[in-house]
């Protein structure tokens, strides 16, 4: 047939096979394959035609490498019509992951099996698309209306157990043997007389539909489709599946499918697709780079990151120790670890027995001396230079030699916390973001002296870890806390000019943001950042940048524990509301500093929070604190909640055009003064060649 495609007779059955390795995407070569071995199967003595794959997976998916090239012919729905349409019986046996496109293959055939571990899904709503093969159409009608949209909206595959439920497999199969069971099956269907189904053929009744319906769920995915469009072209196709013929619903679904893959939104989700697997590779690393074995992990300090870090190494079964400076700070640590474990079991997402076999492997010490054994310590003490030395010098003398010496500081010198150690070359940062247990992100800043199999196995052990590792230089705050000092003090400095704290969040919330910035700090406690500026005793602080702030403090405003910051909270549903007190006080602090405040459109509030980051991102890149743009699209995407449809600052810029940026930058500075408005200079002439952030990647990768 092809290289990746054969076909064989056995027992009477025709077996196509499809071999194209790591995960047998549906590449030209395939596509041509199968149709090519459905042709030759209808003129041959096979009974039935059984489609399966081989290695770790049935098709999971397109080739995403070919989207944005000219199309190669067979087309999918060419071959998805050749098997649908044909004589004999098609049976997909699936194993592994069945995704997308490879889903959509088996959802063409007239039955599908797939062995008990296996799972099916379609994911292309995460990276801005839709399933263009028929998906949106075959799934409701063997699924019902609402069942589909749950499952195409929200992208997330469902095992076989559940997807037999649902109709969408015929059979779950007795045991893990792929091809015996599916043969087997397959004679079953042929000695029974099992007839051609062809899903193409189900009509969904109108009638069978509540009035309103799609309106309401188009509103109800809107409020978490967070700006993205493809979840409501999903909507559409799936209510064009409904009272009309299959091919009336193909149309409308090529069509949406071919707006939304040339769709800015969906370039910037192939774009953190790609961006995310780069990450994981460090650029002077060589690739067969020795990793250290980490058996067991020790963590000095439980308060709200020692305790959610603890509980990323027990979720993937390491034993951690705890190390506490009293019997009752390790007392409360391990309590808030029991208590957050059994939120998740309350939710039902993890079982009693799991959540004690992970609590089990957390303890506790007061002495040093009880982690001389461990692989890898984690310092999550207080964010205080001597503290910190300290603590490294008293590991540097308990540890055993080749114990990897990590620290969680959010801004201190990682050169200068090894430097309290005689093996500089074992300590790193691994820098998590809050709440540890949840966010993916995981900063992995390397020193000065850190040496490549220490780097080598953090990358790993974070990815072991769940979490998406980027590699930072040295530098205050690293790649994501450096750069949210500009949209934090613009935040701020909106205020001051005429923005209400609704204007400034609502805006960031429009432009996708999780969370708008001030009502992060009420979440936060705005306490933190108080006392952070306290303690920075040598630093002088603008006025301009923290006042309303701090004189919220000062009133016990304190954030959403405290039941009010920059708004009130209802104390039942924390719901924020404006406060016309903090209005009063914004006002105030404006005429104490001179400021006449205007009228701030939406635009100048998004451009003055987001095109500091851009520019901070620029000086970052060019300084080689991170390795590419990309990287940088990754924390803000994982650690800052910026909206994936925009693909992280730096694919922001390109979209919106550097020369844009860098122009909008200097009004700014001619405006509100260049102490915070001078473009970077990578930024500048990038601009001016009429490049991109994208390019500077390929010129430098
Ligand atoms: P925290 O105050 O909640 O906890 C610190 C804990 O360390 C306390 O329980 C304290 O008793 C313990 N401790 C202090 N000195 C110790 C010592 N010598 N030996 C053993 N234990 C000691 O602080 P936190 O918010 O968990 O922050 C810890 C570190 O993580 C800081 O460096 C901080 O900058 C960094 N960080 C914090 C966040 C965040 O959002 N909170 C995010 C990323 C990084």
């Amino acid at each position: 047939m092809s290289s990746v495609v054969s076909y064989e007779i056995i027992n009477n059955i025709g077996v196509i096979k499809v071999n194209n390795p790591p995960v047998n995407a549906l590449s030209q070569a395939v596509r041509e394959g199968i149709l090519k071995a459905v042709q030759a199967a209808q003129n041959d003595s096979s009974e039935a035609i059984v489609l399966l794959c081989e290695g770790r997976t049935f098709i999971a998916g397109a080739d995403i490498t070919e989207f944005g090239k000219p199309p190669m012919a067979p087309s999918l729905p060419e071959v998805l019509g050749a098997i649908e349409s044909s004589s004999k019986l098609v049976i997909a046996a699936i194993h592994g992951t069945a995704l997308g496109g490879g889903f959509e293959v088996s959802l063409a055939c007239h039955y599908r099996c797939a062995v008990p571990s296996a799972k099916v899904g379609l994911p292309e709503v995460k990276l801005g698309i839709l399933p263009g093969a028929g998906g949106t159409q075959r799934v409701p009608r063997v699924a019902g209306v609402k069942a589909a949209l749950e499952m195409i909206t929200s992208g997330d595959p469902i095992s076989a157990k559940k997807a037999g439920e649902m109709g969408l497999i015929d059979e779950v199969l007795g045991s893990e043997d792929l091809q015996k069971e599916a043969l087997a099956y397959a004679r079953e269907l042929v000695n029974s007389g099992a007839k051609l189904k062809r899903i193409r053929d189900i009509n969904i009744d109108p009638a069978t539909i509540e009035p309103g319906f799609f309106d309401n769920y188009r509103k109800q995915v809107a409020k978490r489709a967070r700006g993205q469009i493809a979840q409501d072209r999903i909507v559409s196709c799936v209510e064009a599946a409904v009272g009309q013929p299959i091919d009336a619903g193909l149309e409308v679904e090529r069509k949406m499918f071919m707006e939304l893959v040339s769709s800015p939104q969906s370039k910037a989700m192939r774009h953190a697709f790609f961006a995310e697997r780069e990450a994981a590779k460090i650029k002077d690393l060589p690739k067969d780079t020795a990793v250290r074995d980490i058996k067991k992990v020790a963590i000095i300090g439980s308060g709200t990151m020692g305790g959610g870090i603890a509980m990323c190494f027990a979720n993937v079964g390491i034993p951690v120790k705890l190390v506490e400076l009293s019997a009752e700070a390790l007392e409360r640590g391990l309590g808030v670890i029991r208590k957050n474990y059994s939120i998740t079991v309350q939710k039902g997402k993890l079982s009693e027995a799991d959540m004690e076999k992970r609590v089990g492997l957390i303890t506790g010490t007061t002495s040093y001396d009880d982690i001389g054994d461990v692989d890898l310590v984690i310092e999550a003490v207080f964010e205080n230079p001597d503290v910190k030395k300290e603590v490294f010098g008293k590991l540097d003398a308990v540890c055993k030699p080749g114990c990897i010496l990590a620290t969680n500081t959010s801004y201190q010198d990682v050169n200068m916390i090894a430097e309290a150690t005689k093996r500089p070359q074992d300590v790193v940062g691994m820098h998590f973001f809050s709440p540890a247990n949840v966010m993916k992100l995981l900063e992995v800043v390397r020193g000065d002296k850190t040496a490549h199999d220490v780097l080598a196995t953090v990358m790993q052990i974070g990815k072991k870890i769940g979490k998406v590792c980027v590699l930072s230089r040295v530098c205050y705050g690293f790649i994501g806390n450096r750069m949210l000092a500009g949209y934090g003090r613009q935040a701020h400095m909106l205020l001051l000019d005429g923005a209400t704290p609704t204007q400034v969040d609502s805006a960031a919330e429009k432009f996708g943001m999780a969370m708008g910035p001030l009502a992060v700090g009420d979440l936060a406690g705005l306490d933190i950042g108080y006392k952070a500026r306290q303690a920075l005793t040598d630093v002088v602080h603008d006025p301009k940048t923290h006042c309303v702030a701090s004189a919220l403090v000062e009133m016990g405003r304190l954030g959403q524990k405290s039941g009010a910051g920059y708004y009130k909270y209802d104390p039942a549903t924390r719901a924020r509301q404006p406060d016309p007190e903090v209005d009063e006080l914004i006002k105030q602090k404006a005429a104490e500093l001179g400021i006449s405040r205007r009228e701030i459109s939406e635009e100048e509030i998004i451009d003055r929070l987001f095109f500091p980051l851009i520019n901070e991102g620029a000086r970052i890149l060019e300084e080689g604190i991170a390795q590419r743009p990309g990287d940088i699209d990754i924390v803000y995407l994982y650690g800052y909640g910026f909206p994936v449809a925009k693909g992280g600052p730096m694919c922001y810029a390109d979209q919106v055009g550097l020369k844009k940026v860098v122009d909008r930058i200097v009004e700014f500075g001619e405006k509100l003064g260049k102490d915070y408005w001078e473009p970077a200079p990578l930024l500048v002439r990038l601009a001016n060649e009429g490049k991109t952030f994208a390019d500077w990647a390929k010129e430098n990768a």
